[in-house]
């Protein structure tokens, strides 16, 4: 408990109460110093309400874990930056590449750790899929992902803002798992982008993309999912078909399960960020973001019925 670095939590919400306070309690590396958040608070730490005050009071605390929506994130990891702290941030990084390339400049500058983390890529199945379709041929692949809004992002206004990324929230995840997974770029051809009539943001999408070698890549996003939830990734390659299910915790090759076990994505986010830190480095990689903002520029839009959370 005594090395352990301490660390301060930001945006004390849904994801911060579900996943990262109890990964960092249960993991040798940090520990939760302080909250800071308008509304919530860390229980045994201390509690601020302003982030610039947090700055100030506690230059102690090296590291701050930015669980915020991304719309906040660019000033407050600006200004984490500035103050020397070592940065993690939720997905998705930013709400556009803008601003994300300019983080990653602004902390290589200042020499401090700034690590764009995507949960799904820690989940099981996915490093034992990464180096399985290492020597295969990709012929195709195709993505469900499949979820029910109300279930997932109860009463969260700011994401069908501008900025929000609707139905991209979660589906940035699959495209998290796509890069991870396959060599090289992932272009968009098209897309297809439902707006509900009374949001700002997509409710479904439905995105042509291509590897370089031309293997076509199918996405279906879409939040209206009631009953059993999907979140499917399923490669057709030279050597049979690769199956990641329920968002990569299951790995099947040709129907056969590879990999299970408990979940550890956020566990495994901060043994990673605690190496970035001791090694003096940075995990930016902004291609998931990148896929989003191109099915927005090639993207068709479509109204479709209102949607009421
Ligand atoms: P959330 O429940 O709305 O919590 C975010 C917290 O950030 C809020 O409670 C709020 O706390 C604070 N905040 C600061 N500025 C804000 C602003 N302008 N608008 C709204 N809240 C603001 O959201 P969440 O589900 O935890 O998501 C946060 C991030 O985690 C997102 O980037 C999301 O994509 C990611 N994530 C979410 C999930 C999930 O299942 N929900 C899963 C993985 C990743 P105060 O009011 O106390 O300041």
């Amino acid at each position: 408990m005594a090395d352990r670095i301490p660390l301060a939590l930001v945006g004390i919400g849904k994801i911060a109460r579900d996943q990262h306070i109890p990964s960092i309690a249960g993991g040798d590396d940090f520990v939760v110093a302080a909250g800071v958040s308008r509304h919530g608070k860390v229980e045994g730490a201390e509690n601020f309400t302003d982030f610039d005050e947090f700055l100030a009071a506690r230059p102690d605390i090296k590291v701050v874990s930015l669980c915020t929506p991304p719309e906040v994130r660019f000033d407050m990891a600006k200004a984490a930056i500035a103050a020397g702290r070592h940065v993690l941030m939720e997905k998705p990084p930013a709400t556009t590449l803008g601003e994300a390339e300019a983080l990653s400049e602004l902390a290589s500058k200042a020499g401090v750790t700034l690590f764009a983390t995507w949960h799904s890529r820690f989940a099981l199945g996915v490093e034992p899929a990464k180096q399985w379709l290492a020597d295969k041929v990709i012929q195709s692949i195709s993505i469900v992902w499949k979820e029910d809004v109300r279930r997932w992002h109860p009463g969260q206004a700011w994401i069908w803002e501008p900025g929000g990324f609707g139905v991209f929230d979660p589906g940035i995840n699959a495209l998290s798992i796509l890069t991870e997974i396959v060599p090289g770029h992932i272009m968009v051809q098209k897309s297809v982008l439902e707006f509900p009539e009374n949001k700002k943001q997509p409710i479904a999408a439905s995105i042509a993309m291509r590897t370089v070698e031309g293997a076509p890549v199918s996405a279906e996003f879409d939040w209206r999912q009631e009953g059993p939830q999907t979140w499917d990734i399923t490669v057709q390659t030279n050597a049979g078909e690769l199956r990641l299910s329920k968002g990569g915790s299951e790995l099947y090759i040709k129907g056969t399960e590879q990999a299970s076990g408990p979940d550890r994505e956020y566990a495994g986010i901060y043994e990673r960020f605690a190496q970035l830190i001791r090694s003096r480095q940075s995990d930016t990689d902004y291609q998931p973001l990148r896929i989003v903002a191109d099915s927005f520029l090639c993207g068709e839009r479509k109204v479709v019925a209102p949607f009421e959370d």
